[in-house]
């Protein structure tokens, strides 16, 4: 029923230059489908992993859907639509990516038997948007409005299956309390909650502040360790005297000048601390270097220094204190300082970091992620991104939807008494996309080894059957039958799912509007001598499809 397409897409540079009609048609949607087969085996919690090795023997491990298309060399254009949807799904919701990829590529795979029996594509197509427009009406009547309880859900549902070493309770609450820290005007910013990786301890020694935290310890062992109320000089600029681009000679005959010459420089240098002493900074955050000297006069005055920031740091710092960055010290007046409660160097795991805390603007947030390797560091580091974009998109609509295939079944039970009020050949189109969303279910029951027909009888049972709460009714992949998602804390926010189906539903009616493939030679006028083996890279990608 859904098993892989068993036709292989090879996509070459030489062949067919022109297709039309059903060929262009089936050629297009065997590419698509490819795709979609690509990445379906890593649906769901019990997903597999894809190993990508790419063309120097770098390994990618993943079971991130974008992330595989990303990697992945497409070429054919058909198939490069597919790998925007994923695209598009992550960039607007951070998850349900593969799901939107499988979906495409099973609404595509549905209409072929339509084309088949001469239903036009035109009618596809309507037939598929009047679906997709009756689908997300029906997910929005079937959504559950949030709470904390349901949120905690959000967030677990996004972590579970990840590698995050069983931790997923614990970093669920960092992912909620991160959220809501920068929850602004009903939007959830995640630009404002950085992130700082520090090898050593376990995944539970993972935490959040709130404020920054840079990966820097203060420059001069002299300096206080913590400054209250700080007044941070933020620059992008060195503290040091330039050295000449060019090799200039400085050619110093006796020692008196010698010794003028670097009175000046040190002179020069004691300015630019007095300069900022005398704005009022008690600390200075420098992009660049800082010099020795200009270290010890700083620790003379009790500021607290750090040098060779990350622009980005100091772009959040700027933001989170409200400070100017400042490019030149002689411009620098008390207006650019920001402003934090406190800024203290504090020991995590074996180094120094430095802690900004109590800024102006409260909604600015760090997660220190620990963990024993940089490998499973970075997992955790996903992991929780992706935790918080989801939980944000629950808090800002407010409304989640059960998971586990439990709305996929519900609106294909819908979709299909909705076919028949229609009627016309469009039925037809929407009964294909009802049957479509069913892969859904199948392949995350398909994926944890669960019989897949056994998994789509028993949900649609318990749809039927289980009065109001049937229509909450998921595959539990542990034990193979159905149970209300939402009592099993499986649950993802509704923008997820429309999403997913706005996106799939819009890139199989492009592809199926398609009726003609030309290899168009963009290189041409480059070509004058008409070779077409010259053909250039405007024949890429369109050539040998099959
Ligand atoms: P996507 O890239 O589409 O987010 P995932 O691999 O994250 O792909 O799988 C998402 C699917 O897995 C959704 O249909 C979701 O409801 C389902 N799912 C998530 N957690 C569970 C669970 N614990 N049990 C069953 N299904 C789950
Ligand atoms: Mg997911």
């Amino acid at each position: 029923m859904y098993g892989s397409g068993n036709q292989p897409i090879i996509v070459l540079k030489e062949g067919t230059e022109r297709s039309k009609d059903k060929e262009a048609q089936f050629n297009n949607i065997a590419a698509a489908k490819a795709v979609a087969d690509a990445i379906r085996s890593t649906l769901g919690p019990k997903g597999m992993d894809k190993m990508l090795v790419d063309t120097i023997g770098d390994v990618v491990i993943t079971n991130d859907g974008v992330t595989i298309l990303n990697e992945i060399d497409v070429q054919h254009p058909a198939a490069k639509m597919v790998v925007e949807v994923a695209k598009t799904q992550d960039a607007e919701c951070g998850d349900g990516t593969t799901t939107a990829v499988v979906l495409a590529g099973e609404l595509l795979k549905q209409s072929e038997s339509l084309i088949d029996s001469n239903v036009h594509p035109t009618v596809i197509t309507n037939g598929y948007k009047l679906a997709a427009t009756k689908a997300i009406e029906v997910l929005k009547e079937i959504s559950v409005k949030t709470d904390d309880k349901i949120i905690k859900k959000v967030a677990m549902t996004a972590l579970t299956g990840k590698s995050v070493g069983g931790e997923d309770d614990y970093l669920s609450d960092i992912v909620i309390k991160a959220a809501k820290a920068v929850l602004d005007d009903g939007k959830v910013n995640d630009d404002n909650i950085k992130v700082q990786k520090k090898v050593g301890g376990v995944i539970k020694d993972t935490y959040m502040v709130e404020g920054i935290v840079i990966d820097k310890e203060r420059l001069h062992s002299r300096m206080p360790k913590k400054i209250e109320n700080a007044k941070i000089a933020l620059l992008a600029t060195p503290m040091e005297v330039k050295k000449t681009e060019v090799d200039a000679q400085i050619s110093i005959r006796d020692p008196a000048s010698m010794a003028a010459f670097l009175a000046e420089e040190e002179a020069t240098l004691k300015a630019m601390v007095e300069k900022v002493k005398s704005v009022g900074a008690n600390v200075v955050f420098s992009q660049k270097g800082v010099d020795d000297l200009v270290q010890h006069y700083m620790a003379k005055q009790g500021i607290f220094g750090c040098r060779r920031l990350k622009e980005s740091d100091l772009e959040a710092l700027a933001k989170a204190t409200g400070g100017n960055i400042v490019g030149n010290i002689a411009e620098l007046t008390e207006n650019d300082l920001g402003k934090a409660k406190l800024v203290e160097e504090k020991t995590v795991g074996a180094e120094d970091m430095t802690f900004i805390t109590g800024c102006s603007n409260p909604k600015a947030v760090s997660i220190i992620i620990r963990g024993g390797t940089e490998h499973v560091m970075d997992e955790v580091e996903r992991a929780m991104h992706d935790a918080i974009r989801v939980v944000g998109l629950a808090m800002e609509d407010g409304k989640v939807v059960a998971g586990a295939g439990a709305p996929e079944i519900e609106l294909a039970l819908r979709l299909s008494e909705y076919a028949s009020s229609v009627g016309g050949r469009e039925q037809l189109a929407i009964e294909a996309f009802a049957k479509a969303l069913e892969i859904i279910p199948w392949t995350i029951s398909e994926n944890a080894g669960i019989d897949s027909i056994d998994s789509i009888i028993k949900l649609k049972t318990a749809h039927e059957k289980k009065g109001k709460d049937g229509k909450y009714y998921g595959i539990d992949l542990e034990t193979g039958e159905a149970v209300d998602m939402l009592k099993k804390n499986v649950v993802e926010p509704l923008r997820v799912k429309t999403q997913a189906i706005t996106s799939a539903t819009e890139v199989a009616n492009m592809i199926l509007r398609i009726d003609d493939v030309i290899a168009s030679r963009r290189a041409a006028p480059m070509n004058p001598m008409g070779d077409p083996r010259m053909g250039g890279p405007g024949m890429d990608g369109i050539g040998g499809m099959m």
